[in-house]
């Protein structure tokens, strides 16, 4: 079985992609391989961060690794936050912090158009770094509904289910979310690398 490093120690996720890439990935965590160090995230991009945190273990730790980096787009604000969205209510903020800023700006506001989108970088050992991105488009409630889940799945609804994250159980997530598309394309050429 191959084994690989998923820069995270996101339980959420972590059992998210597990389920994802089933039997035939062994994936270990941050914690795992004793990385306890802040990775680095500096780039204004999604795709700029995950190639940078995946190419960080990698050169440092020896690994295999892929790494990803989510934002959320809302059209009436921009595309904010975007790359900030971890941030958005500030550094050490808490995700409830996030959605109660969120929910305060969109107060009001009609067109709650909005997009999750996560973008997958896999370092090899060989030097090599590749990319791939999911998205699911939907809409910010105006209240939080439900309370599965992580971050911000109280307030998005995607288009495809009615309801929002919070309310579907992780299997029903994983099929149409950002994260679970770009991580079964990623899977699904894994073979092949
Ligand atoms: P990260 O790049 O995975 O660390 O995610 C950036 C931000 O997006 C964090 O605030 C996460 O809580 C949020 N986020 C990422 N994926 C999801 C999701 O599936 N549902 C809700 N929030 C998410």
């Amino acid at each position: 079985m191959k084994k690989i490093v998923f820069a995270t120690n996101n339980i959420h996720k972590l059992s998210e992609v597990r389920a994802i890439a089933g039997p035939r990935l062994e994936i270990v965590s941050l914690s795992d391989i004793g990385c306890r160090e802040e990775l680095p995230e500096t780039s204004d991009t999604l795709e700029g961060n995950a190639r940078q945190k995946a190419c960080y273990v990698r050169d440092h730790y020896g690994v295999d690794c892929f790494a990803d980096d989510t934002g959320l787009m809302v059209d009436a604000l921009g595309g904010a936050p975007g790359v900030y969205t971890a941030r958005f209510a500030g550094p050490d903020c808490l995700p409830d912090d996030n959605i109660d800023l969120l929910l305060e700006k969109m107060h009001g506001v009609v067109d709650r158009r909005a997009e999750f989108r996560t973008v997958v970088a896999l370092a090899c050992a060989d030097g090599s770094c590749r990319t791939w991105t999911g998205s699911v488009e939907g809409d910010i409630a105006a209240d939080r509904q439900g309370d599965g889940g992580f971050g911000y799945d109280p307030v998005f609804i995607p288009r495809e289910s009615g309801v929002s994250f919070a309310e579907m159980g992780p299997e029903a997530k994983n099929v149409i979310s950002h994260r679970g598309r770009a991580i079964r394309a990623f899977i699904a050429e894994i073979d092949s690398i």
